[in-house]
């Protein structure tokens, strides 16, 4: 019989985490005068140990002890060969899924989530705010405040609050608090609320909301936590890919293809950068972020300087941008809806190491309902993006006759996303196309800022 699930022993978890800053260039963060922030001006967003992780050029970080015993509460994480999948598609290919969906909140987040708890803990913080999409991130956060005793206060894009109920009810019984973003609790908030009372919300709208509520608290023990994007959560997230690395070797196999979905960016930088390294050092393989069709930022967007949130708050970060105020189209992945991405992953892309790819949400239920019915699982709607990709890949190296070894982050479950399966079952979910403005109204938005250099770091 072949082996389906691939175990990691306990003695092989990682005790470090990969820095891919120690290998590649960045364009810095600027200021509202158009230079480079010191770590000083990030300072009341968030804690000092964690702004020295974001701008560390450490190859190699240790993982405190503290955070390794909570990740051993569901780490390391199985890998799974999907073999029912292989022969329904009758592909030569091997394919496997790095199950990040077996952690207590159902997905990769809390990963970082428990780092940035511990962090704050550590710097004497009291409660953490956040904005959350799909509201995965801030049931991982408010998991990760009940683990070391912190408050957390979470803005939900008004859009995933009113269709997914249950995930506020996760938060509340891990002790968060959640609010529907925009609210009428901050300054930004009030604002968009005044010019379009049926806003759906977007998470550019939420990280203002949180960014003010944690810098405006007088008590000075409050700060801002953000769930993908900066450097320090990619970071965190390269668990997932050092593990894999363990349990392919276990196996015998390197990976042709590595394929993660992509929001802001971080459960694919968390598998992918540990085979960037790799890549960077001359390995040959292809590496593969996805994103929906309706929200092409790596694909279609320009690379530039643009803020991480809606109303500017936060430093001019160098990314691919739909530009700050692009508002998506309600596609059932509110976790791959976000107008920007990780600079870490959009310098890899610039540099040629990694090849974005876009498919639209029909393919990706497609894809999901396909792996449901091989391989049990009912995937988030994020994650299905991925598999769409896994299935064209698989597909290739049939029409190849390739036994090429695709490996795919399972970001998460769907058992808190169902309505959205409903919706596809009963024929009702659309094929969402980004509207042909955008892309215009996005290079009006950016033409304001500075131009990133393009650096090349081989
Ligand atoms: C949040 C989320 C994503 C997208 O966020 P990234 O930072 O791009 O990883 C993908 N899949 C799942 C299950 C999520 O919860």
């Amino acid at each position: 019989m072949q082996k389906r699930r691939i175990r990691l022993h306990s003695d092989d978890r990682p005790k470090q985490w990969y820095n891919v800053l120690a290998d590649i260039k960045m364009n810095p963060p600027l200021g509202p005068d158009g230079k480079p922030i010191g770590p000083e001006m990030l300072a009341p967003v968030f804690p000092m140990n964690l702004i020295e992780q974001e701008v560390s050029t450490e190859r190699w970080i240790d993982i405190p002890e503290a955070i390794q015993d909570v990740y051993s509460m569901w780490r390391a994480t199985p890998l799974i060969r999907a073999i029912n999948l292989e022969r329904a598609l009758g592909t030569p290919a091997k394919i496997y899924l790095k199950d990040e969906s077996v952690s207590p909140a159902g997905s990769h987040k809390p990963n970082t989530a428990v780092a940035q708890a511990y962090y704050n803990k550590e710097f004497g913080i009291k409660r953490l705010t956040t904005e959350t999409g799909a509201g995965q991130w801030g049931s991982a956060l408010s998991f990760s405040c009940s683990q070391f005793g912190l408050e957390c206060d979470v803005y939900m894009v008004r859009i995933s609050f009113d269709q997914k109920p249950y995930r506020k009810t996760l938060m509340r019984t891990w002790g968060g608090n959640c609010f529907a973003s925009p609210s009428d609790r901050t300054k930004a908030g009030r604002a968009v609320l005044e010019r379009d009372p049926n806003t759906p919300g977007s998470l550019g709208i939420a990280i203002s909301e949180a960014v003010e509520a944690a810098v405006s608290d007088e008590t000075g023990q409050t700060r801002y936590s953000l769930g993908s994007v900066l450097n320090h959560v990619m970071m965190h997230q390269t668990v997932i890919g050092l593990e894999a690395k363990k349990q392919l070797e276990q196996e015998g196999v390197y990976p042709d293809v590595v394929i993660g979905c992509a929001g802001g960016g971080s459960n694919f930088a968390g598998l992918a950068l540990p085979f960037a390294h790799d890549k960077i050092n001359g390995k040959e393989v292809d590496i593969i972020p996805v994103e929906p069709a309706a929200c092409p930022t790596l694909t279609k967007a320009a690379f530039s300087y643009d803020h991480g949130d809606e109303a500017g708050y936060t430093p001019l970060l160098a990314m691919h941008s739909l530009g700050h105020n692009f508002v998506p189209p309600p596609i059932h992945a509110g976790g791959l809806r976000y107008h920007g991405m990780a600079p870490i992953v959009c310098q890899l892309v610039v540099e040629g190491i990694c090849r974005p790819e876009s498919v639209n949400q029909i393919e990706a239920y497609t894809a999901g309902l396909q792996f449901a019915r091989t391989e049990g699982i009912v995937t988030a709607p994020e994650t299905n993006h991925a598999l769409a990709q896994v299935v064209k890949e698989a597909n290739k190296a049939k029409e190849e006759g390739k036994e090429k070894v695709i490996l795919a982050n399972l970001s998460g479950h769907g058992m808190l996303d169902l309505g959205a399966y409903e919706k596809f079952l009963d024929g009702k979910l659309e094929e969402v196309e980004l509207p042909a403005e955008v892309l215009e109204r996005a290079a009006a938005v950016l033409s304001q800022y500075p131009k990133p250099e393009i650096l090349k770091s081989r």
